[in-house]
């Protein structure tokens, strides 16, 4: 969670030590970690800057490709949380001179990529989960309260900077819903998985629906909310094929309604052109 705060910052121009001390909200101890971590896995780099005491942080290919990603939170955080801050960003598309809002489409067909439209099929690299399980880990807990971070799409954040959350709505993805299925799927600890699922639906990212209600068991589907994160999850897939591959090719393939492979472009509303980080301003 906190190198996705760290990144998120960084994409919106904030990049010495103290800046993101301020900006997110983590310890010292905590950012200096992230940091290291960061640039140990090539998506950060120091440089030193005009003050040879106060290095900063630039992006490498690899993290600026996430790009794309940064701004799927963004739309989705929009969408549903409302915050001054946040609600008065304009982005400026300096291509087409205009604001606009960014939007996911299929590159073949020009139609917007959502969950709806989508079916998965494996690919050349596909494999199973090996993680062991982990049954000591902490429970979740929500990050307000704990700092004064001010970063764009928190929610998000702390949402999904917890492995088991992603992991569960990307299954649901792929048309889970009913605890032993995640449960077979994940190798998470049983009260942990409770926990996530409960932590989803009180975060209205899935709904419960009785399926045998004389034993009231509850199956776990996405609600509108959830369902709209997809281009968020699509554009971390894509990512992943590009810079994690262990060179058998990608582990699953989505496929559009059109019938194509989905290739999905992020591109400006107003002119429909794919977005590129240099040619987006924004102002805060
Ligand atoms: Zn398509
Ligand atoms: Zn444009």
């Amino acid at each position: 969670m906190w190198s996705n705060l760290i990144l998120q910052e960084i994409f919106w121009g904030i990049n010495s030590f103290g800046e993101m001390l301020d900006a997110t909200g983590a310890s010292r101890g905590i950012l200096t970690n992230r940091l290291d971590w960061l640039q140990q896995i090539g998506c950060l780099k120091k440089v030193v800057g005009a003050d040879a005491r106060k290095p900063i942080y630039r992006m490498t290919k690899k993290s600026i490709d996430l790009y794309n990603q940064a701004l799927m939170a963004l739309v989705w955080e929009r969408q549903y949380y409302s915050e001054p801050e946040l609600d008065s960003i304009e982005l400026k598309h300096t291509l087409c001179g205009h604001a606009f809002w960014p939007e996911m489409v299929c590159s073949h067909c020009n139609q917007q990529a959502q969950w709806q439209d989508v079916t998965f099929k494996p690919g050349p690299g596909a494999g199973r989960d090996e993680r062991e399980i982990k049954t000591r880990r902490r429970a979740s807990k929500t990050l307000q309260g704990d700092n004064n971070g001010k970063a764009l799409y928190r929610n998000l954040t702390e949402l999904l900077g917890d492995r088991w959350t992603s992991n569960l709505i990307a299954l649901a993805y792929h048309g889970f819903v009913r605890y032993e299925e995640f449960h077979k799927e994940l190798p998470v600890a049983t009260n942990i998985l409770a926990d996530r699922l409960k932590l989803l639906v009180d975060h209205g990212i899935f709904y419960k629906k009785p399926y045998r209600p004389s034993v009231l068991r509850y199956e776990y589907h996405l609600t509108p909310k959830g369902a709209d994160l997809f281009p968020y999850f699509m554009s971390m897939l894509q990512w992943g094929d590009r810079w994690c591959g262990n060179g058998e090719g990608p582990p699953i393939i989505a496929i559009h309604g059109c019938g194509h492979e989905l290739n999905a472009v992020v591109r400006c509303d107003h002119c429909e052109q794919a977005l590129k980080a240099n040619e987006v301003t924004y102002e805060r």
